[in-house]
């Protein structure tokens, strides 16, 4: 029985044959039917995806649980067709910036990023963006397409591929290139399969956090999903959000998003989290933390600063360190938990708001790969 796709990231045929599928573009109702169609037991669905997911083979061959003839079976109908080995750069601070080639020629960036005993990952979710934020690189690319389920979750098992011995991602953030609530659907589906302890990779939610730039009517959804929500406010005032966020705050205009966050059902020992960039002369004013502080009255969330990180011809600049504390001080009397974040990777163009290419400009120097 063909069960319809539960989301767009439909079976993929192979590159290298026109007749074989991809086995990682498929969820787990169509893996199902594959192995219901070969007439083998409900079980072996677990085992293939356990293969892909958790010991991240490439090879159909190498399923030694599966018997040799059943392998051969397997592989005259499928194959396991992973994004090819990414160029990375690495940045002075330890930050790794991920170059993945897709298979249309697009690129998607994932950057993993160092702290102490933490590692972050930030996933990508978009080619490009469907918003046009002014003070972010890949708002300014425009939206080249969405990505598709395997394709953000390649960016998590390729990061692994790359770890050393012993090393392992602690959080994900779904902060890199796009708007995660603008690809809801490959996003779910990607969530299930990175998460799933049964056959999946078996990241725990807790450790994962999505950041929307606001698409309020979506909020809901997200709760149901189980992860962190972290909203990327910018401004304190309707006037500034449109001018910084004009495509997002007519979708979704500022109070609309704020009563959408109060009425967000926050999970007991969790906080929701607000992003504001901070952009000298725009928003890093006295007034603008005492606004936002008024904006966020009752909602249990903390506070992430973000210095905005520079690229090439923008407009905008970052704050000089005692106005960003002199910001946050405001804040912290107000009762806030706030955070300055470190503007990591910023040499190899792999900080938040840095991700994409502008016409014309290199992507980064220090490549170190493939
Ligand atoms: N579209 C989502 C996720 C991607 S951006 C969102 O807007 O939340 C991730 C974070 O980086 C957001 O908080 C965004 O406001 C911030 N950001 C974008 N460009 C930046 C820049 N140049 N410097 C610092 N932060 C930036």
């Amino acid at each position: 029985m063909w069960i319809p796709p539960a989301c767009t990231d439909v079976p993929e045929r192979s590159m290298t044959s026109s007749v074989r599928t991809n086995l990682v573009s498929l969820d787990v109702e169509h893996m199902a039917s594959l192995v219901e169609r070969l007439g083998w037991p409900a079980y072996r669905t677990r085992q293939i995806l356990q293969w892909i997911y958790q010991h991240r083979i490439r090879d159909i061959g190498g399923m030694s649980n599966l018997s040799l003839t059943d392998r051969e079976t397997l592989g005259r109908e499928a194959v396991i067709e992973r994004l090819a080995s990414p160029t990375l750069f690495q940045s002075a601070d330890g930050t790794k910036k991920f170059l993945l080639s897709l298979k249309d020629g697009l690129t998607v960036e994932s950057v993993l990023i160092p702290d102490g005993e933490r590692l972050t990952q930030c996933v990508s979710t978009q080619v490009g963006c469907t918003l046009d934020c002014g003070f972010c690189v890949t708002g300014q690319m425009g939206l080249k397409r969405n990505l598709k389920a395997h394709e953000i979750v390649d960016q998590i098992l390729t990061a692994q591929d790359q770890l050393r011995p012993g090393d392992r991602i602690s959080s994900l953030v779904f902060m890199g290139m796009g708007e995660p609530l603008a690809n809801f659907d490959e996003l779910s589906e990607a969530l299930t399969r990175l998460t799933d302890t049964e056959w999946g990779v078996g990241f725990p939610k807790r450790r994962i956090t999505i950041s929307t730039a606001g698409f309020s009517g979506r909020l809901h959804d997200v709760a149901g999903l189980g992860v962190n929500l972290a909203v990327s406010l910018n401004a304190s005032t309707s006037e500034q959000r449109d001018r910084l966020m004009p495509m997002m705050n007519r979708l979704h205009p500022l109070p609309d998003l704020l009563a959408a966050c109060r009425a967000y059902p926050i999970p007991a020992n969790r906080d929701l989290t607000f992003e504001y960039v901070l952009l000298q002369g725009e928003n890093d004013a006295a007034d603008d933390a005492v606004r936002l502080s008024r904006l966020l009255r009752g909602i249990r969330c903390k506070v992430n600063l973000i210095p905005f990180n520079e690229f090439p011809d923008s407009p905008f600049r970052r704050p000089a360190d005692p106005v960003i504390a002199a910001f946050r001080k405001i804040l912290r009397h107000k009762g806030y938990d706030v955070f300055v974040r470190q503007n990591r990777g910023r040499d190899v163009l792999g900080a938040c708001g840095q991700l994409g290419t502008l016409p014309g400009k290199t992507v980064a120097s220090h490549s170190i790969g493939p």
